[in-house]
């Protein structure tokens, strides 16, 4: 779609400070007893206010035909105030977004809340109910009824019928029922809108509703040559077992809670072979000891002052209680294996290990790489990099075969909790006293022992962020490293992070500098992974 190089990364962190502050919000919402939380808290309608505020809404003021700049097909929201914030489509309740258009208006955008009608669940075709005439009224207790009417050709409508005529397009934002549990996998908790693309109205038509009162019906099809959305491309490969290009049903070999397949579409190579892990290997000098448990026997809660666990986490747990990490830190502390809380305490997420169906791909010029089958909401858990520990030193010795290091610590990037400490006092990184003390010295090697993290990829513009973790052991030179979603990841799309090389200080056995070409494909790549 249209814009600028800087217009995707635009969306991309507007959504990450929205996302970032819901979760903070919902941080203290549940910090609180259970007695004094608000019975319906809506958290994006608090963290929208906020947002404009701070005068981070896009596209103010204007209404725009056609593509939104930075915004693609397939992309996925979680609440319908994210179309608002972005300019997609503003009002926040009506279905039909219009705008003036010489001496008429037309439409920009629909919101199909009613999910596909089944017959055409395969085809670029929608059928549209206009607005108005009381059709789609919800009996809520306390709201006066109102009896159908027939609807009219005014507002909406009438920009729809326009659109007809003038053949303009119509962006059409899959919301809330079919289309969006379709993608994250029938979780209602994962992607509640996707972008559909752009439609131009074939026709339109006055029926008789159910009702006994007029209503406007539209027809539009989808404009050829977009890319088709993925839940659909996951769903026509049904039967997972017999997909096109796929080699091996599991490469943890029943070592991971759900398999992880391997698939290659774009030529014969077979993954490779390696030991899959699924714990990291210490060296035989190195024998963790479990952290100080604490006592919280029900499960830990950010009230009871004396868990000790919560404590080290500057008092709050870092997690929502769906999971989803709340803010980048240098370093959290979940419960570890001494604790008396159970298993499902808020402050074990990482150590349950992955959570959604993971695959890896055969990708044109990177290799293999990673992708999910289902939605991934921001904020979610992806998995760990795992592989044996070494020694900085020992790391260095193995220049020949450096593809799969994970250098630990120092990696701490500020750059989710930056904008984020501006927009929410109280949000900051948390302590600096964990950053620099003890220069790290580790790294990770996967070569030939790793988990599903040795095969994600580098981008100049990743989706997840890799996160120091502490749970089985207290020693702060080697934390876990977990990667966490910073955005809401459609289906098959790549999973990636920024590898953080420093250009020009990659060097092999004799000192010479390397260079590697990035093949990310972002926008704002910069050409060299190092
Ligand atoms: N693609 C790897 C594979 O097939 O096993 C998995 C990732 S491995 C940790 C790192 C290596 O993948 C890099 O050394 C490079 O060869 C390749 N790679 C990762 N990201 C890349 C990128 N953006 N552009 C080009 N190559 C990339």
């Amino acid at each position: 779609s249209g814009g600028d190089n800087s217009s995707r990364e635009k969306v991309k962190e507007t959504l990450r400070l929205f996302y970032g502050a819901c979760r903070k919000l919902l941080q203290e919402e549940e910090a609180k007893p259970e007695k004094d939380r608000i019975k319906r808290f809506r958290v994006d309608f608090v963290a929208s206010k906020i947002l404009k505020s701070k005068g981070k809404y896009l596209n103010v003021g204007v209404h725009i035909l056609g593509p939104v700049p930075g915004i693609e097909v397939g992309d996925e929201f979680q609440y319908r105030m994210e179309l608002n914030i972005l300019g997609m489509h503003k009002p926040s309740q009506g279905g039909i977004d219009y705008m003036k258009h010489g001496d008429d208006i037309v439409a920009t955008s629909i919101v199909a809340s009613g999910g596909y009608d089944d017959s055409l669940d395969n085809s670029d075709i929608l059928i549209y109910t206009g607005q108005g005439g009381n059709v789609m009224q919800a009996k809520k207790s306390g709201q006066e009824y109102k009896p159908p009417k027939d609807q009219k050709l005014v507002q909406g409508n009438l920009a729809l019928k326009n659109s007809s005529i003038k053949q303009t397009p119509v962006r059409v934002i899959r919301g809330n029922q079919k289309a969006a549990l379709e993608s994250s996998g029938g979780d209602k908790k994962g992607a509640h809108y996707v972008y559909d693309g752009l439609y131009l109205v074939e026709e339109y038509w006055r029926e008789l509703g159910s009702h006994g009162k007029f209503v406007f019906k539209f027809k539009l099809r989808r404009m050829p040559g977009q890319p088709e959305l993925s839940w659909k491309v996951v769903k026509n490969s049904k039967n997972l077992k017999y997909r096109e290009g796929l080699c091996k049903l599991d490469i943890s070999e029943g070592k991971e809670r759900l398999p992880i397949s391997a698939v290659n579409e774009i030529d014969d190579e077979k993954p490779p072979i390696f030991t899959y892990t699924v714990k990291i290997i210490y060296p035989d000098w190195c024998r963790p000891v479990p952290p100080k448990p604490c006592s919280c026997i029900g499960g830990c809660t950010d009230d009871a002052k004396n868990c000790n666990c919560v404590d080290k986490n500057g008092g709050e747990i870092p997690y929502n209680h769906d999971g989803a990490i709340v803010g980048a830190k240098p370093l959290i502390y979940e419960c570890g294996p001494r604790c008396k809380c159970p298993a499902s305490c808020y402050l074990r997420v990482t150590q349950h290990g992955i959570r959604f169906p993971l695959e890896i791909f055969k990708t044109k010029s990177r290799g293999w790489g990673v992708r999910s089958l289902k939605s991934i909401p921001s904020g979610s858990f992806i998995c760990e990099y795992v592989g044996e520990l070494l020694e900085d030193s020992e790391a260095e010795r193995r220049t020949g075969n450096d593809e799969y290091l994970f250098d630990i610590g120092n990696r701490y990037e500020n750059t989710l909790a930056e904008g984020m400490s501006e927009i929410m006092p109280g949000a900051q990184a948390g302590p600096a006293e964990e950053e620099d003390e003890e220069a790290s010295g580790f790294t990770i090697d996967a070569a030939t022992k790793g988990n599903i993290g040795r095969f994600i990829n580098h981008s100049c513009s990743p989706n997840l962020y890799a996160q120091n973790v502490l749970y089985d052991h207290a020693d702060k030179r080697m934390p876990h490293v977990m990667f966490f979603a910073m955005d809401n990841i459609p289906p098959l799309q790549e999973l990636t992070y920024h590898y953080n090389y420093a250009i020009d200080q990659v060097r092999d056995s004799m000192g010479n500098i390397k260079k590697k070409a990035c093949y990310c494909g972002s926008a704002v790549c910069t050409r060299r992974l190092y």
